[in-house]
């Protein structure tokens, strides 16, 4: 049997299993030796009846001793139950509607039991499998410790039970397999690697829980590994086969941006700065990535580089996610770099057919310096004269394949700088932008108010309100996050629309109030933000449409209802809309706090405002499925390796995918096993 065989061929395994199967993704034999196990059961340790506990899960050995039959039910089920006995006790155990099972329960067989005990239905404390996980027959001969192990527990579905995955791949390591080694010799050697078919072997059914480690290491690092050498080869890629722009020295107008600003730069700014200047004087284009807090300033960053591509003689790009927040870059571009002669331009899917145009006639006559705007930079028909440097606000919100499209834009290949506010913790940062380099703005400009942040429950809502009532009467201007936009039927949180006819029609009535939320249209959507951004409308309703970039600084008080909603690293991005300003700002969580989960998220807001603390107890508490979902762009899913807790493998695995690129020879091995584990995310390396 070879690995990519349909599964249709593997031994127990019909046409319906086949089709049952295929919706779980598993075609060939190699899916399903790749379908790991959801968790494994120590049936290593038995426990006596006697010691069972209702609730948790156990298993024990021992022997029938009773079996009955019956029918039940309205529908008349056939009801199987045997007694089973240890000596200590005795546990009932009931089947529903398996009658051929009964042929098979002979009193005084051996037997395995795995489950979770509860008290049996009116047994007077005796116990019963309310959950029967596995039930085991020994032969007349067999020795109870041979049997008892660790068993997997896969993803299990209606059609296709744990009994039946287990079987089906266990039958595949009897087969005459030829499971190959992914992993050069040479790495496997000094790595300390195992063979890839005992790891798969072990990931499925290990001896004991030292030989799991260290399957799941193994592969923990092999898939690491491979994502890593995909990533590497395409930065490699992108930089040895591409020319770039070198962009000089001279730094004469930088030099005088940089004293017109109103402040200094705070070292990492200042640090950040330095090497964005060597990248973009070196022949190589740059990629980096600049993470930064909210609020930490990399808009000046930005501008700064800008301006030195411009000098340079090239034109820069700056693509915002948002309508909004482009426009407020380009404002506060015009402000500060027109008078030194620097001409900007703006685009966006909103100017009209004609205006458009004439932006697009502009940048290919290389009559504007610099663009900004939204996706319509990418948009057919935006030639640039001569592009030096892209940059791309706000990451997460692009794809690689958008960022891609870009820097296709220029002849030679333009400089790109990356900027994001959201703190991703270094194992992320490393797989998921593995391709570029970063740099990291952590600490936020001098002079900021620290934000406070509350947590109260609903039935303080009146207060509440009361209180930013009397900071808008003061001045301010408040946010109130909601995380619905309308009503919905299956859930009873309010929504942005009710909250918003609540406040505005009760105890705001005397104030300009607004509503944003996903599902309006652009145009108005940015009407309300421009007029919030004027101090025309006081109290702003939203959903999360505001977390990115939205710079208010006289915005000084934000509500969030039903906080638990949110997770750690997305209120601390709304939570960043406030205390941009000279005044102090509050920020106040409403939530039940119905369950612990939500108690020790929501107490962490208020404890912390460090971003990137926060993302690594978000990643803790949520899992990395729900965090990575956000920002994964077209990368491999991990199906081992965990981001939060292998930090160590991912190093040595980075290590290792390092040397691996260096080395022409084990470059040419890598390629075609990355095309066939990973086809889609690196199907663009070609060049090796
Ligand atoms: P973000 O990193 O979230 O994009 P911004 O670039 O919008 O942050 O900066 C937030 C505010 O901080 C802006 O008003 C900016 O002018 C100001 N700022 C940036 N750098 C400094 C600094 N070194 N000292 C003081 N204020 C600064
Ligand atoms: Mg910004």
């Amino acid at each position: 049997m070879q690995l990519t065989d349909s599964i249709q061929y593997v031994k127990g395994v019909g046409p319906k299993k086949t089709a049952e199967l295929k919706r779980l993704g598993l075609h060939t034999v190699y899916d399903l030796l790749m379908y790991f196990p959801r968790t494994y059961e120590d049936q290593s340790v038995l426990t006596k009846i006697s010691e069972l506990q209702a609730g948790e899960t156990a298993t024990v050995g021992g022997t029938i001793m009773n079996v009955s039959e019956r029918q039940g039910g309205r529908r008349g089920m056939n009801i199987l139950m045997a007694l089973i006995g240890d000596g200590t006790g005795v546990l009932q155990v009931t089947w529903f509607n398996q009658k051929y099972l009964k042929s098979k329960l002979k009193v005084g067989r051996k037997v395995f039991v795995t489950g979770k005990a509860a008290y049996a239905f009116g047994g007077r404390g005796q116990f019963a499998m309310s959950q029967l996980h596995s039930f085991e027959i020994m032969d007349e001969d067999e020795e109870p410790a041979s049997r008892a192990g660790i068993v997997p527990v896969y993803p299990a579905t209606e059609k296709l039970n744990q009994k039946f995955f287990r079987k089906v791949i266990a039958g595949l390591f009897g087969e005459e397999l030829a499971i190959h080694d992914l992993i050069p010799q040479r790495v496997m050697k000094s790595y300390d690697l195992l063979p890839r078919q005992k790891a798969l072997q072990d990931m499925h059914f290990p001896a004991d829980f030292t030989a799991l480690k260290a399957a799941r290491k193994h592969l923990a690092f092999e898939e690491l590994y491979l994502i890593q050498c995909g990533l590497l080869l395409l930065k490699r890629q992108a930089r040895e086969n591409s020319k770039g722009i070198r962009h000089l020295l001279s730094s004469e107008l930088t030099a005088k941006v940089r004293k017109s600003l109103p402040f200094e730069l705070t070292a990492d700014q200042a640090r950040t700065w330095q090497e964005i200047q060597r990248d973009m004087e070196s022949p190589l284009p740059m990629r980096r990535l600049v993470q930064g807090d909210v609020g930490s300033g990399k808009t000046v960053i930005a501008m700064l580089a800008l301006v030195k591509t411009v000098e340079n003689g090239y034109q820069g790009a700056l693509m915002a996610p948002t309508e909004i927040l482009a426009s407020q870059h380009y404002e506060g571009f015009c402000r500060q770099l027109e008078p030194l002669g620097i001409r900007i331009g703006f685009l966006s899917g909103r100017l009209t057919k004609k205006k458009r145009e004439e932006m697009y006639a502009r940048i290919a006559a290389q009559e504007v310096d610099i663009v900004i705007g939204t996706h319509a930079l990418i948009q057919e028909g935006v030639e640039f004269a001569k592009l030096g440097l892209v940059v791309t606000d706000e990451q997460h919100r692009f794809g690689i394949a958008q960022r891609a499209e870009l820097e296709k834009k220029g002849t030679l290949l333009p400089d790109v700088l990356v900027m994001t506010a959201t703190p991703i913790p270094r194992t992320m940062t490393l797989t998921v932008y593995g391709d570029l380099d970063v740099s990291l703005i952590q600490q936020l400009p001098p002079g900021r108010q620290p934000i406070r942040t509350f947590v109260r429950k609903p039935d303080r809502r009146d207060l509440i309100y009361d209180y930013v009532h009397q900071q808008l009467a003061a001045g301010r201007q408040a946010y109130v996050v909601c995380p619905l936009i309308e009503l919905n039927e299956e859930s009873d949180l309010p929504s942005a629309e009710e909250v918003y006819d609540e406040l505005c029609y009760g105890i705001f009535r005397d104030m300009p109030c607004g509503l944003v939320h996903g599902r309006m249209k652009a145009a108005d959507k940015e009407q309300v933000m421009q007029a919030f951004y004027e101090d025309k409308i006081k109290l702003l309703v939203s959903t999360t449409v505001i977390e990115v970039g939205v710079n208010v600084p006289n915005a000084s008080i934000m509500v969030v209802e039903h906080a638990e909603r949110f997770g750690l690293a997305q209120l601390h991005q709304l939570r960043g809309r406030i205390g941009r300003g000279q005044y102090k700002s509050y920020c106040i969580l409403v939530s039940e706090m119905k369950t612990e989960n939500a108690r020790e998220r929501l107490k962490i807001m208020a404890e912390t405002s460090d971003g990137f603390k926060l993302a690594e107890e978000d990643l803790r508490l949520r899992g990395p499925g729900q965090f990575f979902g956000s920002m994964q762009h077209g990368l491999p899913d991990l199906k081992v390796a965990d981001v939060l807790n292998d930090m160590d493998i991912l190093l040595k695995a980075r290590q290792a995918a390092q040397e691996t690129v260096a080395s022409r020879e084990e470059r040419r091995d890598i390629l075609p096993i990355l095309s066939l584990q990973y086809r889609e995310q690196f199907e663009n390396i070609t060049d090796i």
